[in-house]
């Protein structure tokens, strides 16, 4: 039988939208699910015996979700494109659809392997990847798979569909998302949705096919409005904008994941409400890219459910959380702004992604629930209650290091060592195949249309 395991000396934070704050507290948890959550000396009183982990006087939470990733971009750390990029077009024409043009499978298996490691580091036990890899498509999400499975976490995956690099080059794309959802469906870990670039680099036919061809209840993973180009560019192709688009494809829904979300108009964030599709913030990508921003708490009043990701910048999700409020707050020169659709942004992660999984309890520490859990290393120095977690963890916790993450039950990071991926041999194999990679980057051209 499996042994029950417990973590305990630390203050429990339950997570969801009314957090509960357990001083004293732990959780205990056999297999892959947690048997109970509360003050340690009552706990530990029906555990006897249990493997004990300690948090070290730190924070106890659930495991974080990262509803937007791009693991590929993993090997692009220290790249000069060596041409100018002066707008969000040049941004992608120059690196980002040079890289992505120049990635063999190694690399790809590589990015993923970095990557995955770098979200147990970060706390992170569900990710949603967005990838692409033109020159190799055809079982690009497995050999991703591969490394989430290595890692542990748990991960919905998609390839990102674009006509920029021809018709060919879309049908492969979405057939590639199709036989992955097909080969994943009932897979309780890592699972697959259809991948989309953005409106402006899909053609009128690939959206009719993907509408047609996708699995009921298969949803769409799509970049919209991250610059108006976005918008101005479907406006001039194809006469209607990008959220218009996916609403006459019928494939603006529940399942929806919309990334960025920034230059729409009002009736578009009641449209997105309307049908229940989601947001997803990314704001240290957006003034990485100096693109503008999405105000959260003004979405969020239109009924817009919004999540946070990180957008390949990074996988911390928790400096994700600070800067959303921080950069809130810069841009609204308002210094007690920020407490208004900031903090909803971590618990709508775990809604949207119980939406994915079939896991309706994901991110409770509580009995029954799956045991994803983290210790933060972050003694509080102050009185840590259930009205200021939220301040507790931007004005201070947010920059101490994971000391332990925990998916499904499996240690994958105890006292700060990961125990499934090996980071020193994985950065060294990565330092090898880079430069290969990054000349084949240089000797792509950079002219890439929007539209092949
Ligand atoms: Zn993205």
């Amino acid at each position: 039988m499996t042994e029950t395991q417990v973590l305990g000396n630390g203050t429990l934070v339950t997570g969801g939208p009314a957090p509960q704050v357990v001083p004293q507290g732990a959780v205990a948890w056999r297999g892959e699910r947690i048997l109970e959550a509360g003050p340690e000396a009552s706990l530990m009183a029906r555990h006897r015996g249990a493997r004990y982990l300690d948090a070290g006087g730190g924070l106890i939470l659930p495991g974080l979700v990262n509803t937007h990733h791009h693991f590929y971009s993993a090997l692009a750390r220290g790249l000069d494109p060596a041409v100018p990029m002066a707008s969000f077009p040049e941004v992608l024409q120059r690196l980002w659809w040079r890289l992505d043009r120049a990635l063999d499978p190694e690399c790809i298996r590589i990015c993923a392997q970095l990557s995955v490691a770098e979200c147990i580091r970060q706390g992170c036990t569900t990710v949603f990847d967005h990838h692409a890899s033109p020159s190799c498509i055809e079982g690009s999400l497995d050999w991703i798979a591969e490394a989430v499975e290595e890692g542990g976490i748990s991960a919905l995956l998609c390839y990102e569909i674009s006509d920029r690099n021809g018709s060919a080059g879309a049908w492969a794309g979405l057939g590639e998302n199709l036989r992955f959802l097909q080969a994943r469906q009932q897979d309780r870990r890592i699972r697959g949705v259809v991948g989309l670039h953005a409106s402006f680099t899909l053609r009128d036919e690939t959206l009719a096919q993907v509408a047609d061809r996708r699995p009921a209840g298969a949803g769409c993973h799509i970049h919209v409005a991250e610059d108006p180009v976005d918008v101005e560019a479907s406006h001039d192709a194809f006469g209607l904008g990008p959220i218009e688009r996916l609403d006459r494809f019928g494939l603006l829904d529940e399942q929806a994941l919309l990334a960025h979300a920034i230059h729409l108009e009002d009736r578009h964030y009641e449209r997105v409400a309307e049908a229940g599709s989601v947001l997803i913030h990314n704001p240290e990508s957006n003034a990485n890219n100096g693109v503008g921003r999405l105000d959260v708490a003004r979405t969020a009043g239109f009924g817009c459910t919004i999540g946070l990701g990180t957008d390949g910048m990074s996988s911390s999700m928790l400096r994700s959380l600070r800067f959303a409020f921080l950069s809130h707050r810069g841009a609204t020169g308002d210094p007690s702004a920020g407490f208004e659709g900031v903090p909803a942004l971590l618990p709508a992660n775990l809604t949207i992604a119980r939406r994915f999984f079939d896991e309706p309890r994901l991110g409770e520490l509580a009995e029954g629930a799956p045991a994803d859990l983290i210790a933060l290393d972050s003694p509080p120095p102050t009185p840590i209650k259930d009205d200021n977690a939220f301040a507790q963890l931007v004005y201070g916790a947010s920059e101490a290091p994971v000391r332990h993450t925990i998916a499904r039950g499996t240690v994958l990071l105890e006292d700060f060592c990961l125990t499934t991926l090996d980071p020193e041999r994985l950065a060294a194999r990565a330092r090898e195949v880079s430069p290969a990679l990054w000349d084949r980057f240089y000797a792509l051209d950079w002219s890439t249309p929007f539209i092949g």
